[in-house]
């Protein structure tokens, strides 16, 4: 069985065939997903489609949405968090982060920073692990989550240098992988995952994000029609990746990022033993 830690099925780009990604990713033997909410409006759909699919969801609100966030969706969610605080497919706080890349994102920072540390102090009251965005901002995470400690989870689509990559496993956190690791072109994040601790990887889509490079298109073949989307029944495909770089068999790669993502994300590992997929409550 395989485990995608890091999906956005609640995303606009599957309205159409939801359904049909989920039939193809539970054929292709993902059963499992990771549904981390992007904003405050989202956070009853990622919560029904876990439950509705036999999913995992997390709550936070995400860099990138924080220019369009008001300070009360905040207190949404710890409301959120306390109300949802038994429910066993709640399994971490995010997609919260900081992202010192995309431009438009600049000028935000400074309430990047803020929504990012209200967060910690937030997954930390609750007991809850995070769902890291990090994007030329590893050093920054890092130094608020020194300050904030929470209890682990994963620094999402890793792209950092090995000491960056160091800090955030001694700090109990472990590294996801996905699309991105496919490139031959991607040295840097290739050699982390061939050379990383085995317990520190995790396995992701990012799905509608990060296509791996054979579902890749170009920004000109994207303006001339071409589409560009993720899914998370490539999850095997990837992980063929991961399995060649580290000398693995798939049958390992599954059974070593599988207790990876258990042990980053203890609830998930409950899930494992809940019964059939329960009535969505
Ligand atoms: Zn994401």
């Amino acid at each position: 069985m395989w485990i995608d830690t890091h999906c956005h099925l609640d995303a606009p780009e599957f309205d159409a065939d939801r359904d049909a990604v989920v039939a193809r990713s539970r054929a292709a033997g993902v059963a499992r997903w990771v549904l981390p909410a992007v904003a405050a409006a989202h956070f009853e759909a990622v919560r029904a489609l876990a439950h509705a699919h036999g999913g995992a969801y997390a709550l936070g609100i995400h860099p990138l949405y924080v220019d369009r966030a008001d300070d009360a969706d905040l207190d949404r969610l710890r409301e959120a968090l306390q109300r949802w605080r038994d429910d066993p497919r709640l399994v971490a706080v995010g997609e919260i982060g900081l992202d010192h890349f995309v431009p438009e994102a600049v000028a935000g920072r400074e309430r990047q920073a803020l929504f990012y540390a209200a967060q910690l102090k937030l997954a930390r009251a609750a007991g809850l692990p995070v769902i890291l965005h990090v994007r030329r901002s590893a050093d920054a995470l890092l130094a608020q989550l020194r300050r904030i400690p929470v209890v682990g989870g994963i620094a999402h689509a890793f792209n950092g240098s090995p000491a960056q990559a160091a800090h955030f496993l001694a700090l109990g956190l472990r590294l996801g992988f996905g699309g991105a690791m496919t490139f031959e072109r991607a040295l840097r994040i290739r050699e982390l995952a061939a050379t990383l601790p085995e317990t520190a990887l995790v396995l992701e889509t990012d799905a509608p994000d990060i296509p791996p490079h054979w579902l890749y298109r170009s920004a000109a073949e994207r303006a001339a029609g071409a589409v560009s989307r993720n899914e998370p029944a490539e999850l095997p495909r990837i992980a063929e990746t991961l399995a060649g770089l580290r000398g693995w068999s798939l049958t390992q790669a599954a059974a070593q990022t599988t207790a990876n993502a258990h042990a980053a994300l203890p609830r998930l590992a409950a899930l494992e033993s809940l019964a059939s997929p329960e009535q969505p409550s």
